[in-house]
């Protein structure tokens, strides 16, 4: 059986990740969002287990110590991280996997993992940036100059040089159709395809 591609998706707070996967996600077939664990509180409308698997900081630890993540880090004063399970189970069933996650989880993954396929999502300028933190921001949970600091540190050429590929999500469309043919063409690459026409021989 083909495995599974890691397709991961990162960049800073507010650059677009979510709007591209989700559109990713209801697009194409034969790819799963990887489901994270993470400590911070539930938003409005997300679900337990379906966006993240809500955990306490004292369950999170363990987890890390007992190695049970791919990658895991302290975003914005929480934690995330990447179970196990959720990557090993996709690659062998074939899914493709699209994770979402912050720079220094897919600098990890890029150790472990160097064959997933690494897309930075990056905002045209800082003042778009700016004003689309803003605009989601709604109920001021967010500290925007905090993450607008980070975000210079997360854009540096360090740190893009790491990414297969690099998506500016200026038109949505635009961004839109970009990722959808990164995760076509990956998909099409010979090496992949060669591996299903030998099982078929
Ligand atoms: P991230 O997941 O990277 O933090 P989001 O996907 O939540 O970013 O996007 C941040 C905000 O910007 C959201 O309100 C989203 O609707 C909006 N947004 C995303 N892409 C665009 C775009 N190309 N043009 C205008 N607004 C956008
Ligand atoms: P949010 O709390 O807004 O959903 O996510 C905040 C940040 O955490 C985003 O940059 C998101 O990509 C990142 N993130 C989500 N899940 C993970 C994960 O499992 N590991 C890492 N390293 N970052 C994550």
């Amino acid at each position: 059986m083909r495995k599974g591609i890691a397709f991961i998706v990162s960049g800073p707070s507010g650059g677009g990740k979510t709007t591209l996967a989700k559109s990713m996600l209801h697009e194409l077939d034969n790819l799963r969002f990887s489901v994270s664990c993470t400590t911070r509180k539930p938003r409005e409308g997300e679900v337990d287990g379906k966006d993240y698997k809500f955990i306490s900081e004292a369950e999170f630890e363990k987890m890390a110590q007992e190695g049970r993540f791919v990658e895991h880090a302290l975003v914005h004063g929480n934690y995330y991280g990447t179970p196990v399970e959720e990557f090993e189970d996709a690659k062998a069933s074939g899914v493709d996997l699209l994770l979402d996650i912050d720079v220094q989880g897919a600098s990890q993954i890029k150790q472990s993992y160097p064959e997933a396929i690494f897309c930075f999502v990056m905002p045209p300028t800082f003042e778009i940036l700016k004003d689309r933190l803003s605009r989601r921001n709604a109920n001021g949970e967010i500290d925007i100059d905090q993450r607008l600091v980070r975000a210079k540190e997360e854009m540096a050429p360090s740190v893009l040089e790491q990414y297969d590929f690099i998506i500016i999500n200026d038109q949505l469309d635009e961004a839109l159709e970009t990722i959808h043919s990164i995760i076509i063409s990956t998909r099409c690459q010979s090496k992949r395809v060669l591996e299903k026409i030998k099982e078929n021989l």
